[in-house]
């Protein structure tokens, strides 16, 4: 039997035993995304700090300056803007972006590397680099982190304190274009509560772990039995 035919596709075994080796035994790459003041940063440490959490965190590096209590290599690792650029022209990054004035980026060789070895690789990033991360690994899992309202957005923003009134009137008008691209994601979580958000992205990664295109193998082995 020609197992390929059970996928839908006409794909040769030569060219399903490839499709294969793709899809299996790496990680999921896993993309929290959302506008600013949302509450990544708080849900993503929220996600880590959960022992059972067993993702590998990408560390991202940033131009901008180290805030008081933010560890090089921890944190971020702190580039200037050089370094950075001359890490652009050499291709080290599966996305960057410039976000209010610096640069922020996604180390590729970590990330490959990492899914490689079948560990799920976390990034916590603004929108306009999870676009470029879904052009590049369109197999990734979307997850859109949204505020219950507009208003709890402000709130949070002007909580944070780290804003002018001009910057979060600016951050404000840019999330009603970010809120636009939630239909690029796969899924969408409203951050009302650190806990249950938490909660929502585990289980989303579970059910995604459990894709049909992920268990092929599984799936081959048990056909192949069921043929002898
Ligand atoms: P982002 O990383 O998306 O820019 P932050 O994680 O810095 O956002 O969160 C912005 C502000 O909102 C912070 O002051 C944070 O404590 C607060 N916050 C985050 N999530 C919640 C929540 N579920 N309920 C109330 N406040 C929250
Ligand atoms: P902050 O300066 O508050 O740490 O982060 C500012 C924004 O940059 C946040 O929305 C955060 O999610 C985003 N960010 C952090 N790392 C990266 C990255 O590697 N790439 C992109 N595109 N955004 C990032």
């Amino acid at each position: 039997m020609n197992l390929s035919l059970i996928y839908g596709t006409l794909l040769d075994n030569h060219n399903f035993e490839r499709f294969l080796e793709m899809t299996l035994d790496k990680g999921l790459l896993i993309v929290l995304s959302g506008p600013s003041g949302v509450g990544k940063g708080t849900v993503r440490k929220a996600v880590f700090d959960n022992p059972d959490t067993d993702f590998k965190y990408s560390i991202s590096m940033t131009t901008r300056e180290k805030r008081e209590g933010e560890v090089d290599g921890v944190d971020y690792f702190f580039k200037s803007h050089e370094e950075f650029e001359a890490l652009i022209e050499q291709d080290k990054f599966i996305e960057y972006a410039e976000y209010v004035g610096n640069y922020y980026g996604t180390p590729v060789d970590f990330v490959r590397e990492t899914l490689e070895k079948g560990h799920d690789v976390f990034l916590e990033i603004e929108v306009e680099g999870a676009k470029q991360v879904r052009d590049k690994f369109p197999e990734a899992l979307f997850i859109f982190l949204a505020p219950p309202s507009i208003a709890h957005l402000k709130d949070r923003l002007i909580g944070r304190g780290t804003d002018s009134q001009e910057v979060i009137n600016y951050r404000i008008q840019e999330a009603k274009r970010e809120l636009e691209l939630m239909n690029l994601y796969d899924y969408v979580v409203i951050n009302d509560s650190v806990d249950e958000a938490c909660r929502k992205i585990h289980s989303i990664v579970e059910a995604s772990h459990l894709r049909r295109s992920r268990v092929e193998r599984t799936l081959r082995k048990l056909l192949l039995e069921a043929d002898n």
